[in-house]
């Protein structure tokens, strides 16, 4: 293969799936936007709702490749009001020629990473979920326009507060129930606690979209793949 066509080929990405919807989550949610998920995850957290990104019992067999240029005709052709980038993480892999051409045909571009890896590429938006399985770098939480802290239990905005320090300096810091802890009054709880005790910048968060199941409506989505927080799954792979 000559070294143009390998070059070509490098600047491919894996991606999941890709679909048009409106965001679910953060300050931007109920926004049309165009998703692209890429595959991989070294994170792995045991409540993962896109396991079919990394998990071996869940990936699908066909990971298309697809070039920069091809994912920005979709995301044009979508009319989407912006590009969000998400996984897996997305950080893992070099997105400066894609969040260049995005950006060059005027439409905002969007990531949502857990902040555990450098960010290649140039961004309108920063998300910043961070996890215990993996902890975020310092410099990306202080990098980001929001953050969105996950709650499992009672103590967990407590334990995040004490390892952010500092670095708390987000504008907007959403407090989302992990998803299959939606329905524990303890958790929710803790949630309505720190908001209505501390104000901004806290905000009670949820998953909208997947009240609304939008992104099935596009035939290029996958079905959601959620290992519903059972560590067994994870570990021991
Ligand atoms: S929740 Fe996000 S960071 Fe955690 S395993 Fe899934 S894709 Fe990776």
């Amino acid at each position: 293969m000559s070294n143009v066509l390998l070059q070509a080929e490098a600047r491919r990405l894996p991606v999941h799936e890709r679909f048009y919807s409106w965001q679910g989550e953060g300050c931007h949610a109920g926004r049309a936007a165009f998703f692209i998920r890429l595959y991989g995850c070294p994170v792995q957290c045991p409540w993962c709702d896109s396991a079919g990104t990394w998990h071996t019992d869940y990936i699908p067999r066909d990971i298309a490749r697809l070039a920069p240029d091809e994912l920005l005709r979709e995301a044009v052709a979508s009319s989407a009001s912006f590009v969000v980038i998400t996984g897996g993480e997305p950080a893992i892999h070099d997105l400066s020629d894609l969040t260049t051409a995005i950006r060059e045909r005027g439409l905002a571009c969007h990531i949502e990473t857990s902040g555990a890896f450098p960010i290649q590429g140039t961004f309108d938006w920063i998300t910043v979920s961070p996890k215990w399985h993996k902890l975020p770098l310092r410099e990306t939480i202080r990098k980001a326009d929001e953050l969105k802290l996950i709650v499992e239990h009672g103590t967990s905005i407590a334990d995040w507060l004490d390892w952010l320090g500092d670095d708390l300096c987000a504008e907007h810091v959403w407090l989302h129930p992990e998803w299959s802890q939606r329905n524990n009054p303890r958790v929710l709880e803790a949630i309505n606690q720190v908001v209505r005790e501390r104000g901004d910048p806290f905000r009670a968060g949820y998953q909208l979209h997947k009240l609304y199941q939008v992104d099935e409506q596009d035939p290029r989505s996958r079905p959601p793949a959620p290992l519903g927080g059972k560590p067994a799954l994870v570990e021991g792979r």
